[in-house]
């Protein structure tokens, strides 16, 4: 962790502040909103920040002011998203399980697009904007049956996936469609998976939706717009080094790739790419524990604060950022209070000798951290610190 960092955490700590907390490093979110904006820009492609992989007032304040269209699954994020400065007319509303009040809302607020589902979804759709005699602007969210070569639990885009409409029932949907007036279909969407860092899958996408679109255009149907979700991956091992996601070739990558139509306008949906580097989970070491084989470091933060290592085993980088050196030291395994095994956020992490009372950061914690804390155990809701 930077220096800049450590000394604001230790002064906010000299201060009394409780641990654990969420830490945000604003000039690390504005940098890469400035990377995301004008990279996206050059293209004329639009980005919506999907709120679910951060969704704190702050953030999205911040987040809204480079980035006016949001991504949400639920009609409480809609409403955020339009409370914290996002354009209602830029917003989309993905989610395979939308509720009719949610629905509703929605249509209230005329917001861009729909991503739909399944047909069923489209029937309720349909239904609740003719109660309103409202047309509502939906997308297909269609599997395009592509494999992120991500963890099984964050990849959506193959076929018996809870998510999306598969390719072989398009015929059906058209059908279908043509007795709903009060749907516009407006586009297509697709989203393979979270956490990709390796492009090829998303190469295989764009083929997939050029064979898609060429379809649709068989079907004489013209598409204002193709959004192809998020999932771009970040270095979880780099933090610094590597806080900004190579948005550069990303967007090339799709610039090269996939064929628009003329006046066809590609979006994003990116969430963990924009928000992950720039939040750490600051908390302490309470015990360590010496085993037979295993050294422990137990902290006051746990699976509540931070679920995705207990969750998907997933990686973050862990500091001592109390200890003078980053010299010999041991393995540790850094566990949380919480009474599940499952929560470690590490296993044999290299760390300097680490002592009751160190300051322990969780690194890249800015996505999916936050915003999926429980209270647990009746555990307290970690509070946000925002160094500038
Ligand atoms: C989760 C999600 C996203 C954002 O995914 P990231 O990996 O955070 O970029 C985008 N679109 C949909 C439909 C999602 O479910």
């Amino acid at each position: 962790m930077k220096r800049e960092a450590v000394n604001f955490i230790n002064n906010l700590i000299k201060k009394d502040a409780q641990t654990p907390f969420y830490f945000y490093e604003m000039s690390v979110l504005e940098n890469t909103l400035k990377s995301v904006a004008a990279l996206s820009g050059n293209y004329g492609y639009e980005v919506h920040y999907a709120l679910k992989a951060n969704s704190n007032d702050t953030i999205l304040q911040q987040i809204s002011k480079y980035l006016p269209g949001a991504d949400c699954v639920s009609g409480n994020e809609v409403k955020k998203a339009i409370e914290t400065g996002f354009d209602a007319k830029k917003v989309v509303f993905a989610g395979v399980g939308k509720s009719d009040r949610e629905i509703d809302y929605a249509l209230d607020q005329n917001i861009f697009c729909f991503n739909c589902e399944s047909l069923q979804e489209l029937e309720v759709i349909n239904q609740r904007a003719a109660l309103k005699n409202k047309t509502a602007h939906i997308a297909l969210r269609i599997n395009p049956g592509v494999n992120a070569n991500t963890h099984h639990y964050i990849t959506t885009g193959l076929e018996e996936n809870k998510f999306g409409i598969n390719i072989w029932e398009l015929p059906s949907v058209l059908l279908l469609l043509k007795s709903l007036s009060n749907l516009k279909i407006i586009g297509l969407h697709f989203h393979i998976g979270s956490q990709i860092t390796d492009l090829q899958p998303f190469r295989s996408l764009c083929l997939k939706v050029n064979e898609i679109q060429d379809w649709f255009d068989s079907q004489h149907i013209h598409l204002e717009h193709i959004n192809v979700g998020g999932g771009l991956g970040v270095n979880y091992h780099e933090p610094d080094s590597a806080a900004i996601p190579d948005f550069a070739a990303y967007f090339k990558l799709f610039n090269d790739f996939l064929r628009l139509k003329p006046n066809q306008k590609l979006h994003f949906e990116l969430g963990r790419a924009i928000v992950a580097q720039s939040g750490s989970l600051i908390s302490q070491v309470l015990y360590e524990k010496i085993g037979i084989k295993t050294r422990f470091a137990i902290l006051d933060a746990g699976m509540t604060e931070l679920i995705r290592p207990a969750l998907y085993q997933s990686y973050h980088k862990i500091e001592n950022i109390s200890a003078a050196s980053d010299g010999n030291g041991f393995l540790y395994d850094v566990v949380g209070p919480i009474c599940e095994s499952s929560d470690c956020f590490g296993k044999a992490v290299p760390l300097p000798e680490t002592k009751r009372g160190d300051i322990i950061a969780i690194r890249s914690t800015g996505a999916y951290g936050e915003v999926m804390a429980s209270q647990y155990n009746l555990r307290e809701i970690a509070s946000s610190v925002f160094m500038p």
